[in-house]
């Protein structure tokens, strides 16, 4: 249980609805902001006051996945109030205070190491982005089903990426009967991609191999799938683009050729918000009442 911490939940998707739902239910003390125009009301939980001292009992906030932007505001999906976070708001956190946000930015880097408090990025964490990688790997089928008009079983696949996510994709896709390629730039990788019985493609020379394929999935976060791969491309061809923003596909060129190219961003909120919520607040909850219990005890 979380009786006696206090933790902020600043903006966010649908899955911070689930976060605040298992927060409550392990008796902490929330608060939130970035909420207001969501439909169901959360009854026990506190609205988040700027001004007021409650920032002095934080033992946590809990940012959306993509963090905090360059300038400091926070993105929230139920509210249409610009959440910013200010230095002098942070510094008034107790010294435990973790913060913790999907992924991390300079600006949030600087951010906390001026104000001295632990960031923590979740999607560092092996943990939570092999966690993640099932809902992310259930979107892509969702997607790639809805934009193709064939079968996915038969067809020729390249996932570029054999990390968290590729490692999915690849294996799931090749259960579906697709005839699968990846893209790796290591020996290791390609080992393990012969392993899996897939054909390995060498990014280092992707030029040389024949990338004829339907469905292109990127999960690298570096312009690979560039104008010189994309022309090589059926124009029937899928791409789509997991990677984080802006994604790794020159997507106007993909538009210049037709090729219809998606960047797809955020599919554990969209196709799962419940389960990808359960995943943040698990080690949430693992974090909090491994690293602050002992402070809490002693301050009361
Ligand atoms: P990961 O485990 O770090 O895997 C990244 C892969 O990219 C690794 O195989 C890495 O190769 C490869 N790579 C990185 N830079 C490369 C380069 N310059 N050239 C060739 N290969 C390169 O990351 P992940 O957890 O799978 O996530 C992949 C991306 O998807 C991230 O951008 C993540 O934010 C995003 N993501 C999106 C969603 C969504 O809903 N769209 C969900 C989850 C994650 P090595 O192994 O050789 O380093």
């Amino acid at each position: 249980m979380l009786t006696g911490f206090h933790v902020a939940v600043i903006g966010g998707d649908a899955r911070q609805i689930e976060i605040i739902r298992r927060l409550n239910g392990w008796d902490a003390t929330v608060y939130i902001a970035g909420f207001n125009q969501l439909n169901e009301s959360f009854t026990e939980a506190i609205d988040l006051d700027f001004e007021s001292d409650q920032v002095k009992k934080l033992d946590a906030i809990i940012l959306p996945i993509p963090g905090m932007d360059e300038e400091g505001n926070v993105d929230g999906i139920f509210s249409n109030r610009l959440i910013s976070i200010s230095e002098d708001w942070l510094k008034k956190t107790p010294e435990h205070c973790l913060i913790f946000t999907g992924i991390s930015n300079n600006y949030l880097n600087e951010l906390t190491k001026r104000v001295n408090r632990s960031l923590i990025p979740l999607m560092d964490r092996d943990d939570v982005a092999i966690f993640n990688s099932i809902p992310t790997v259930e979107g892509t089928l969702m997607l790639v089903i809805q934009h193709t008009d064939f079968t996915i079983h038969g067809s020729k696949v390249i996932v570029l990426g054999l990390g968290r996510v590729g490692m999915g994709l690849a294996r799931t896709f090749d259960h579906l009967g697709a005839k699968v390629s990846v893209g790796v730039r290591s020996s290791k990788s390609a080992a393990r991609v012969y392993e899996m019985g897939l054909t390995p493609i060498d990014m280092t020379n992707i030029q040389d191999f024949d990338l004829e394929c339907d469905i292109l999935l990127n999960t690298i976060p570096h312009l690979v799938v560039d104008a010189s791969l994309i022309k090589q491309l059926p124009s029937h061809a899928l791409i789509l683009d997991l990677a984080s923003k802006p994604g790794g596909t020159d997507f106007s060129y993909a538009d210049k050729r037709g090729i219809k190219a998606i960047l797809a961003p955020g599919l554990p909120g969209i196709v799962a918000p419940k389960t990808a919520g359960q995943i943040i607040a698990d080690v949430v909850y693992r974090l909090l009442s491994k690293n602050i219990r002992k402070e809490i005890d002693h301050d009361s």
